[in-house]
Formats: structure tokens, C-alpha cells, sequence
């Protein structure tokens, strides 16, 4: 692996790239290495304060609410486009930061960030209000931006998650103070530039980059009106809680341990396949990851047997390259917390069927974990129940549809979950059973722009994605408009 020069990062404030005014940085590293890759500005409250100052001014002057539908359209396609042009840059800059495949990178993270700005940009122009005609009056509703939105996201998508929250915010006319994950901050300011040249007005997308401190005085901002956050479901409830003190509207997207239901009708080469694929896609580093892998008794064994001979295939190693399907998980804290689970996985009494061991060492210093499988798993352990976000999947019995339906719902999250089975009414009877934002039938990971993503219970809420997510930054306005001689109110005082 090449090493690139250590970069200095700024914060994109107004149009501008400032310090930090205190001068503190922190550092990212690239996990594949475990070298530091750049001195990163950590955005204090001052920081915090005069991106918001910008975006408020941006959305007071109107400079961007005002334009119109189609205006704001063709600055989030140039975005796309010039996105487009600049793949191979950005889709590089994403592995050196994250650690993730350069495939991954350059055909799913890319395509699928440029695809939101797009469906965005189009999306502008379909927000549109309600006329309601009632005798002697007519009442219409006005969609209108909330205002200044705050966004904060993970380190498992940066691009992606950052064009999820954006696209629908600036489509409906929003400004935006956007905090990437402190991992991985590279690809979001690359990103404020691309928005500069796009000729997007000065404050209303800002970028400050800092840890959960930035987050935190962010969300307690009073000029901030709306938060979006994806991250985990505990610091979710702090965001909530927080908000509350002045109501700033909410939309969270937060942890999950997606169940991955294999019937015993089901084509067992595909499932073996998407539950590869559910598990491992991004190191297991994904809120949809399907880390709890439900097969019914009768073909548990053979299931096994042909999904443990294709794990082992599996290419781990320098994501830089082409060939590479698994690389490092994406910080220290991610190793320790992955591997902390795997010995209690052990202790729990599990059966380890596939991995375990770390691939790091004197020569290797990347944060290198082997795909891992526990078998024998009951519904009850700390790794069927809890979050691990790493390549580590537990495989539980179940003996007949009644049996899973309750398994898989003996959970506090709710995002998605996949059945496979060849039999259409088990599996659409079966999808209603489950409570999750999302259902996957014979299939996993599929996340098309036009369709709404979101949890149930600890999983969060409010729908990112599709025409909805437009829902999550407008306020309705109705407008009542008296036609008729005799309103109801204009006699009742006898004036
Ligand atoms: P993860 O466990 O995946 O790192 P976190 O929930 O800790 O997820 O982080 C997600 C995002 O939330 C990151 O951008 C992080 O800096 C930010 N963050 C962390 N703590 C807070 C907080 N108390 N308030 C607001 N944002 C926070």
C-alpha cells in the first residue's frame, strides 16, 4: 500500500475553509495501515456556533428557500455530476479513511450517494401542498423548510450517509450544518467543496468535523431546528433527550440486529449467498448487517455445510485492491469492540464454526478481522442480542414459522430483517409478523433510493429515503382563506 502525504483538514464554514478557533486537530487514521492520514480540525462551540450563525442567516435571507424547485434541482444534479467526475478520487479517499473494498467503494458507496443526489435534485420539484374546497372557504397547505438542520453521521457509509441526509434536506429548501463521524471526515469536506463548485450559496451546506463533543453542542444549538442523526441507538437517546429541552424536531436512525430467516423451501445456493453477503458486506459494519441467521432445523446442517465452504474463499487483505472482499474494520475501538465479542461468544458456550482470530501483527498493522460464525446460538446470549457491527454472525435454530416469528421479535431493535423461502404466501404472511422498517424477500442489502428506510422500536424513526424522507424536513402550513359571506365568526359578538 502506498502511503499519501499527511493532509491538514479545515472546517467549511460560510463558504470558506477556516481553523478551528481554538487550533485544536485530532487525527484519522487509515485503518488497512494504522497510519495517520491527516490532522482533522475539531470544531469547538465557538465552531459550532458560527456554522450555525451561517446556515440561520443563509435561511433567513432566503437565498435558498427562495429559489426555485427547478433552481434547486440543478444545483443537486451539478453536485451529482461533479461527483461522477471525481469517482476514482473520492471512492479512493473513502477506503484510505474507512478502510472498506475499493469495490465497495467505487460501485456500491459512490453510485448510490450520487444516485440520492439525484433523486433529490427531481424531488425538489415534486413537493407540493393540499387543496381542501369547503363550502363558502378553501384551505391549502404550504410545504415549507424547517430551517437549519443538523446532521450527524457514522463512519460505516461517510459519502453515502452524508447524501442521504443532505439531498433530502436541500431539496426542500433547507440549510444544513452536516458532522461526519471523526474516523472518517475526509470524504464529507471533499464533498463541501464539490457543493462550492456547484455554485451552491455560501452557508447554506457547512461542514464542521470534530467528535461527540461537536455533536453534542450541535444538538444543543438554539438555532438549530431540526436534527437528523444516524448512529448508535445509545447516543440516539442522548439526541433525543437533548432536543427535547426545545423541541427540535428528530429524525433517528440508529442501531440494529437485522434477523435473516432461511426456511427450509428456500433455494438454499441464493440464501447461502445473501447471507454472506448480509453479514460481511462493509466488515459487518452496517445498521441492516443480518448478524443473526435463523435456519430452520430440517436444513440447518446443509445450509452450514455449504455456507462454511464459502466463507473460506472469502479474500481478506488490502482493500486498495480490486480482488480484496473484506478489509479492516474501521478504528481501533471497532477491533476491541469486535473481538471483545467474539470471547464472549465463547464464553457464552457457542460453538465458533468459522474464524475468531485477528490477521494483525508486527508486520501487519491494520485492523484485520477474520469473517466470523457462531453456531449453537441461543436467542438469549449477548451476541444474538446486542449490536456488534463487525464480521461476526450467530446462526440460531428455529423449528417452524410460529417459532421464528417469536425469536426474531424478542429483540428491542427493529430495522430490517430478509426471508427467503420459495413459497409466496409464507413469505408475505411471514413479512407482516415481523416487526422491522424493511423486509427482504430473497434478497438482502437492496436499498433503492425511491423506497423509505427506517426502524421500529430501538431502531429508531422517522423514513430516510424515497418521496417521504421529504416528510422529515418540511413543516405543513394551512392556509384558510374565507370565500363566503357568512363565516361562522364574523356575526357571534352580534357586530
Ligand atoms: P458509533 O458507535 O457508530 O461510532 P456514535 O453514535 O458514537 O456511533 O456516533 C455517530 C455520530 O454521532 C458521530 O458523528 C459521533 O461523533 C456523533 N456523536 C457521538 N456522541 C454524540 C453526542 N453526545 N451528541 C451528538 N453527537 C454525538
Amino acid at each position: 500500500m502506498t502511503q499519501s502525504p499527511v493532509r491538514t483538514t479545515k472546517l467549511f464554514i460560510n463558504g470558506q475553509e477556516v481553523d478551528a478557533l481554538s487550533g485544536e486537530t485530532f487525527e484519522t487514521i487509515n485503518p488497512a495501515t494504522g497510519n495517520v492520514i491527516a490532522h482533522v480540525a475539531q470544531a469547538g462551540d465557538e465552531d459550532v456556533d458560527a456554522a450555525v450563525r451561517a446556515a440561520h442567516e443563509a435561511h433567513v435571507s432566503g437565498v435558498w428557500r427562495e429559489k426555485s424547485a427547478a433552481e434547486r434541482s440543478i444545483i443537486l444534479n451539478r453536485v451529482a455530476d461533479l461527483m461522477q467526475e471525481n469517482l476514482a478520487g473520492l471512492a479512493a479517499l473513502e477506503t484510505e479513511d474507512n478502510g472498506k473494498p475499493i469495490n465497495e467503494s467505487s460501485f456500491i458507496d459512490l453510485p448510490m450517494a450520487i444516485d440520492a443526489f439525484r433523486f433529490y435534485a427531481s424531488a425538489a420539484r415534486m413537493i407540493s401542498g393540499q387543496a381542501v374546497p369547503l363550502p363558502g372557504a378553501l384551505t391549502y397547505t404550504l410545504k415549507e423548510p424547517v430551517g437549519v438542520c443538523a446532521q450527524i453521521i457514522p463512519w460505516n457509509f461517510p459519502l453515502m450517509m452524508a447524501a442521504w441526509k443532505l439531498g433530502p434536506a436541500l431539496a426542500a429548501g433547507n440549510t444544513v450544518v452536516l458532522k461526519p463521524a471523526e474516523q472518517t471526515p475526509l470524504t464529507a469536506l471533499r464533498l463541501a467543496e464539490i457543493f462550492s463548485a456547484a455554485g451552491m450559496p455560501d452557508g447554506v451546506v457547512n461542514v464542521i468535523t470534530g467528535d461527540g463533543r461537536t455533536g453534542a453542542s450541535l444538538v444543543k444549538h438554539p438555532l438549530v431546528d431540526k436534527i437528523a442523526f444516524t448512529g448508535s441507538t445509545e447516543v440516539g437517546k442522548q439526541v433525543m433527550v437533548e432536543a427535547a429541552h426545545s423541541l427540535k424536531r428528530v429524525s433517528l436512525e440508529l442501531g440494529g440486529k437485522a434477523p435473516n430467516v432461511v426456511f427450509a423451501d428456500a433455494d438454499l445456493d441464493q440464501a447461502v449467498n445473501g447471507a454472506l453477503f448480509a453479514i460481511y458486506f462493509n466488515q459487518g459494519q452496517i445498521c441492516t448487517a443480518g448478524s443473526r441467521l435463523f435456519l430452520q432445523d430440517s436444513i440447518h446442517d446443509a445450509f452450514m455445510e455449504k455456507f462454511l465452504s464459502k466463507i473460506a474463499t472469502l479474500r481478506i487483505g488490502d482493500p486498495t485492491q480490486n480482488t480484496t472482499q473484506i478489509g479492516p474494520v474501521a478504528s481501533q475501538d471497532q477491533f476491541d469492540k469486535v473481538t471483545r465479542y467474539i470471547e464472549i461468544g465463547k464464553k457464552e458456550g457457542a460453538t465458533l464454526a468459522f474464524g475468531g482470530e485477528v490477521l494483525r501483527d508486527e508486520e501487519r498493522k491494520g485492523y484485520f478481522i477474520q469473517p466470523t460464525v457462531f453456531t449453537d446460538v441461543h436467542n438469549s446470549m449477548q451476541i444474538a442480542q446486542e449490536e456488534i457491527f463487525g464480521p461476526v454472525l450467530s446462526v440460531i435454530r428455529f423449528k417452524d414459522e410460529d417459532d421464528a416469528a417469536r425469536l426474531v421479535n424478542d429483540i428491542p431493535y427493529g430495522l430490517v430483517s430478509a426471508i427467503w423461502t420459495q413459497d409466496i404466501k409464507k413469505a408475505h404472511n411471514f413479512a407482516r409478523r415481523i416487526q422491522a422498517g424493511y423486509v427482504w424477500i430473497n434478497t438482502y442489502n437492496v436499498l433503492p433510493v425511491e423506497a423509505p428506510f427506517g426502524g421500529y422500536k430501538q431502531s429508531g424513526f422517522g423514513r430516510e429515503l424515497g418521496l417521504g424522507a421529504l416528510e422529515m424536513y418540511t413543516e405543513t402550513k394551512n392556509v384558510y382563506v374565507e370565500l363566503g359571506a357568512q363565516a361562522p365568526i364574523t356575526g357571534w359578538y352580534g357586530v
